[in-house]
């Protein structure tokens, strides 16, 4: 079917430089608009679940081509199916596009708003005889339809004259046939290789009130019979649309030369984004939440954007990632490193540096005066001045991370160890003098002195320390709420040849520790990003930190495995 096989989506950030070669929408939209064509564009979610990434890339798609050639975008919701569609889904769409930072304006539609309109349409099709009120039921039409191999039957109902198709669809109006006892059907062609011209269903009966239209309608158009009339009415010039949808063009088409529209929207298909490592359906993220097997819509697991908002993702790094990977006409795999690499490269761009530990033990600094204290300077970015720094406090009694210490140093190991010395970051040097023990044999306090000379960090007479840890001052630390997140699925493909979702979820995708965090995180705005040193980026939970009890978000580990494979290809 499709006509050109393009490159697989997996891309490396070569296609950054994108510049000078257009993906083949956008030449197609540069040829349109050369030949003074004006540019429309839509973006037409189904209010019934949240955004995922893969609607990012419509997103991003479609809004950046209406800014890029100067012309518009529209957020239309496709809201024909009142049973599976909700007020709370337009919201948090709405929600979810602004916040990737895009503006539709006033223009705002639901096809529910051409309810009437298409109505109209349904019965002048009925008058042009070009439709008619089909009886047969559910399973009989189904079997009249045929399939790849068998051409289909017409229906015995083909043949009724237009009056009564006209009566019949008024009585299907009025809610005086039931559901399933009658639909209103294209007559174009039931030997039609393509079965989506094998008179579709274009009105079929529905009794549920509407989330936007309540009670009005007991009828309601199908996606097919409104998509493309939708775009028209807005006067969409190019009706970008995913590969699923390629099929049914010819369908689109054909309604609108029966129709005298003022517009006519060209589709182009596109491939849909796959992650690796993730699931991006609806209807399958749906079942994750039901089924309790995440928190909610935005547990920061999720691949919705709500999810990843609340993960921390930078709506800057997604669209970034949106460009990078690329329009194409044939599906892939995008490896979900690549999505981390785009957030770790803006976070490393944009994140203070502060310190936290989140698995503390304690550190006595036995030749520091007790009920003493100072403070060290310690700039948030190491390498950028202007990120400006703040001051951390230091005294007897600090906490450094467990895994920084061995009583038993293997080789090569630079950081603590009995009779060993580091730096604390930013403070000064300490030496390990002692390993208390509790009577269970756990390692309860390091007793340890620090060189008073070697304030600020530095080796006062040049002596080499190589280790360096990050601490915090166990009398002024914050204790916080941590929630280390990794991938929610342990199989790159978790639906792979149709298999149970539950049988690749990662057991280990969330794991919570107590941390101990400098004090100046105590006023850390919810949704803030932070590099926690050595240990990665983190954001301060928008749905349940507090002051006096943050929470906050692994975000990103500092380990790059995309920036690897790169390295490596290189
Ligand atoms: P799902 O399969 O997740 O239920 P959908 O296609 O039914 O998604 P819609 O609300 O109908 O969801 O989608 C709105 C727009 O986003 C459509 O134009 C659709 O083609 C596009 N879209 C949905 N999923 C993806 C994806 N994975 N990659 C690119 N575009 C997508
Ligand atoms: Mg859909």
């Amino acid at each position: 079917m499709q006509q050109s096989k393009r490159e697989s989506d997996v891309r490396t950030t070569e296609s950054d430089a994108g510049a000078e070669s257009l993906d083949f929408i956008r030449q197609i939209v540069t040829d349109d608009v050369a030949r003074g064509a004006k540019v429309a564009t839509r973006f037409p979610p189904e209010p019934n679940g949240y955004l995922h990434i893969g609607h990012a890339k419509s997103i991003v798609l479609n809004f950046g081509i209406a800014e890029e050639f100067g012309g518009t975008c529209n957020l239309r919701f496709d809201d024909t199916n009142p049973t599976t569609e909700e007020v709370e889904y337009v919201d948090s769409i709405k929600e979810d596009v602004r916040w990737l930072g895009y503006d539709w304006g006033e223009r705002e539609y639901f096809a529910s708003d051409y309810f009437d309109k298409l109505h109209e349409l349904a019965v002048q099709m009925i008058r042009d005889g070009k439709a008619y009120v089909c009886e047969l039921s559910k399973e009989e039409a189904a079997e009249f339809k045929g399939d790849y191999y068998r051409p289909g039957r017409e229906s015995p109902y083909r043949a009724r004259s237009v009056e009564e198709n006209l009566a019949l669809f008024e009585r299907m109006r009025r809610g005086e046939l039931d559901e399933g006892a009658a639909v209103l059907r294209a007559k174009i062609d039931m030997q039609a290789p393509n079965m989506n011209l094998r008179d579709p269903p274009m009105v079929r009966v529905i009794k549920r009130p509407h989330h936007r239209t309540g009670d009005t309608w007991c009828i309601y158009p199908t996606y097919d019979w409104t998509h493309g009339q939708s775009d028209a009415f807005e006067g969409i010039t190019h009706s970008l649309c995913t590969l699923e949808f390629e099929d049914h063009r010819p369908l689109y088409d054909w309604f609108l030369d029966q129709l005298a529209l003022p517009a006519r929207p060209r589709q182009i298909e596109f491939a849909r984004l796959n992650v690796s490592y993730t699931v991006l359906s609806k209807r399958r993220l749906i079942t994750l939440v039901r089924e309790g097997h995440v928190d909610g819509w935005d547990d920061p697991r999720m691949p919705t954007l709500c999810g990843l908002r609340r993960r921390g993702y930078p709506p800057e790094a997604i669209r970034k990632f949106c460009e990078r990977v690329g329009i194409a006409k044939s599906e892939g795999v995008v490896d979900v490193a690549l999505l981390e690499h785009a957030v770790r490269e803006h976070l490393n761009e944009t994140a203070p540096r502060v310190m936290a530990v989140l698995d503390p033990l304690k550190v006595v600094i036995t030749n520091y005066p007790e009920g003493e204290e100072e403070e060290f300077e310690a700039p948030y970015h190491p390498q950028d001045p202007s990120y400006g720094s703040r001051k951390v406090p230091f005294s007897r009694e600090l906490y450094i991370e467990r895994d920084d210490f061995r009583e038993v140093a293997p080789r090569k190991w630079h950081r603590l160890s009995p009779g060993a010395e580091v730096r604390l970051r930013y403070a000064c040097l300490i030496r390990c003098v002692d390993v208390i023990k509790g009577d269970d044999g756990e390692i309860k306090e390091l007793h340890c002195t620090w060189d008073p000379e070697s304030r600020g960090g530095k080796s006062p007479d040049g002596r080499r320390v190589r280790g360096t840890s990050h601490w915090v001052s166990a009398n002024h630390a914050v204790p916080a709420t941590v929630r280390l997140y990794d991938r929610l699925f342990n199989t790159p493909n978790p639906t792979a040849g149709g298999a149970d979702l539950t049988a690749s979820l990662n057991p280990d995708s969330l794991e919570v520790r107590q941390g101990m965090m400098e004090p100046s995180l105590r006023s850390a705005a919810p949704g803030s990003r932070w590099q926690f040193e050595r240990l990665g980026y983190f954001t301060v939970d928008s749905a349940n930190s507090r002051p006096d009890k943050p929470v906050f978000n692994r975000t990103v580990t500092l380990r790059d495995s995309w920036a690897r494979i790169e390295r490596r290809n290189s």
